[in-house]
């Protein structure tokens, strides 16, 4: 059922909030459902909210989303419930406002069920750096549910909520919604206000819906995004216009990525152009350095983030506490920013990150829009050793997006060996329309 649909039945009185709230509640609360490790902690007044919901529906008064449940990644805040990101270093901090995109969630009439387990302050691509431990992928619990955003995606494709909201820096919203075969859409950098996002690295977060259909994803995405005066990053993002190329660009992923997927995503990028017309071209990423300039940056920037957790003000102090993927880009962005480093290393990660950006904006000259998959492997089992360097590769795909600041979704494009696989879409800057309208011709 899609939340047009579902909010449909809940106008014509057919489900009320405060039966969907407790429809979410009984299944969350069941031992297989809490097995998968998917929420952190629940809102106590989620049923009181449903109630008053219930009520502003009956006059009419009720928001656009009224009755919806929705659940959202540890690292955005809401008010009075705890806010950790996943980490020990923050267990016990209460929020003490919300984010601007649970505001906007608020003031729709949507009902926040809970914080979602993660990847410890979003640094991973499993599921598995959690400080309360991994997620399972409700599709197979042996399997990984991908990450960061990992309980963000296992609570949608577990039934749990309506919708979730997760951040990505790298990939961390399409990755997992690769693995657990639904849709996640990592807008625009400066589309959707990150005001209240705990960051992990500021030049690439952003806040974005993981739901079951791109419609839901558009849906969602347009009550969040918007300018807010809290975050000077973001703008208004109505004004622009769809261009009218019809020509796709297919990335060559060379031998980046698993034969398999590679050969399902032609399959089906192929079936879909000659059914809706599109010409196919293919087209080269510089996929060779997205990883290294990607990472550069991030250690940087998560480094400095990070200074604040000193265990005076919030928590406790990360270094004595935090996991080693945490501790190993501290220790990184530590050596990248020391004084006799200067322009080696970071300064190189810029130039990069323009060069990336010039190929997109070549790229975009001659196609609409650009399809890769969104990881190149399948998930593996939890807790089996994968190299450092295997688990960085998984964001191969999606970091060059990230990098350009331009908007991606992973939607479902079918399964190998029984496991979800996930395809990308990527546009130009603020052309999330165009997404969505591609996003819905491959459904
Ligand atoms: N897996 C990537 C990383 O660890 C991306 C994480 C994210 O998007 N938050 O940096």
């Amino acid at each position: 059922m899609t939340l047009k649909h579902k909010l449909k039945q809940i106008k014509e009185g057919k489900l009320s909030a405060l039966k969907n709230v407790m429809n979410f509640s009984k299944e969350i609360a069941t031992p297989k459902t809490k097995d998968l490790n998917i929420f952190l902690s629940l809102n106590e007044d989620a049923i009181e909210q449903a109630k008053k919901i219930d009520k502003r529906i009956k006059e009419n008064k009720a928001g656009k989303l009224a009755g919806l449940c929705f659940a959202i990644k540890s690292n955005i805040s809401a008010k009075g419930m705890e806010t950790n990101c996943g980490s020990k270093v923050l267990e016990g901090y209460v929020s003490p406002y919300n984010a601007t995109v649970v505001n906007k969630l608020l003031a729709e009439d949507a009902i926040l069920l809970g914080m979602l387990n993660m990847d410890e302050f979003a640094c991973g691509a499993s599921g598995e750096t959690s400080a309360f431990g991994p997620t399972k992928n409700p599709k197979n619990p042996e399997l990984i549910p991908g990450g960061s955003s990992s309980g963000a995606a296992a609570s949608v494709a577990a039934g749990l909520c309506d919708f979730s909201l997760g951040s990505d820096t790298g990939g961390s919203i399409r990755n997992p919604a690769s693995h657990c075969g639904i849709v996640g859409l990592k807008p625009t950098y400066g589309a959707v206000s990150r005001y209240g996002l705990i960051d992990m690295a500021m030049s690439f977060d952003c806040i974005g819906p993981l739901t079951h259909s791109s419609e839901d994803a558009k849906l969602i995405f347009n009550v969040i995004k918007g300018q807010d005066n809290f975050d000077q990053t973001t703008k208004d993002t109505t004004k622009n216009k769809l261009s009218k190329k019809r020509a796709i660009g297919l990335v060559n992923v060379h031998d980046f990525c698993s034969k398999e997927i590679t050969e399902l995503i032609k399959t089906k990028t192929d079936e879909i152009a000659k059914k809706n017309n599109w010409k196919i071209k293919k087209i080269n990423l510089p996929l060779d350095i997205a990883i290294q300039t990607y990472y550069i940056i991030v250690y940087t920037e998560f480094f400095s983030t990070t200074r604040k957790f000193d265990g005076r003000r919030f928590g406790k102090k990360i270094e004595e506490t935090a996991g080693p993927e945490v501790i190993r880009r501290i220790i990184g962005g530590s050596e990248i920013t020391k004084a006799e480093h200067e322009g080696k290393y970071y300064h190189e990660a810029l130039k990069a990150r323009n060069f990336i950006k010039q190929q997109f904006e070549k790229i975009f000259q001659e196609v609409d829009a650009i399809i890769l998959p969104t990881v190149p492997k399948l998930p593996h089992k939890i807790g089996e050793s994968i190299p450092i360097k295997d688990m960085y590769n998984y964001d191969l795909f999606t970091t060059p997006a990230s990098i350009a600041g331009i908007p991606a979704i992973s939607i479902p494009v079918g399964k190998i060996k029984e496991k979800d696989v996930g395809l990308q879409i990527l546009a130009p800057h603020f052309q999330e329309e165009l997404i969505f309208k591609l996003a819905k011709d491959f459904e």
